[in-house]
């Protein structure tokens, strides 16, 4: 006896699973796309309906005109130089605000002991004499000539 399951076909993708008439259950088409565009850039055999080999999953890509997807997924292959890129830019952006804030307490520290604005006992920060400034006891900040704390 013949159910109508058994003469549904197949999904293409390799699932299992059977169609409603079509090549695919609905969503997996997408699936077998990732799957040969898998096949292809990592040069690997895949599982779809059968086992493919990189260069069969080209040519089902092809016929299924989905090769502009493989470009796509190309692009973002090569792309973790790019990620990289933006990965120390974030991190720069963090050591800069690591800078800042240094700043900042060294400027707060200098306030404290009235040398941040007062004209001929200023200190002026520098990104070299930060570190001393923050270090510094506030007696010996109060003394400290500019020289000598740009020497520290
Ligand atoms: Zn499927």
């Amino acid at each position: 006896m013949t159910s109508a399951e058994d003469v549904m076909p197949f999904c293409i993708c390799g699932c299992g699973g059977k169609t409603k008439g079509g090549s695919f259950i609905p969503g997996h088409d997408a699936k077998l796309k990732s799957i040969l565009i898998k096949g292809v850039l990592e040069q690997t055999k895949v599982e779809a309906l059968e086992t493919l080999t990189p260069d069969e999953c080209l040519v089902v890509l092809e016929e299924r005109g989905w090769t502009k997807f493989l470009d796509k997924a190309r692009d973002v292959a090569s792309r973790p130089k790019k990620e990289r890129r933006a990965a120390s830019k974030e991190k720069n952006t963090s050591e800069a605000w690591d800078e800042y804030t240094r700043f900042k307490q060294a400027g707060e520290r200098l306030k404290a002991i009235d040398r941040y604005y007062m004209k001929d006992t200023k200190l002026t920060l520098t990104k070299k004499n930060i570190g001393a400034v923050l270090d510094l006891s506030d007696e010996a900040l109060k003394k400290i000539t500019q020289e000598e704390l740009d020497e520290l």
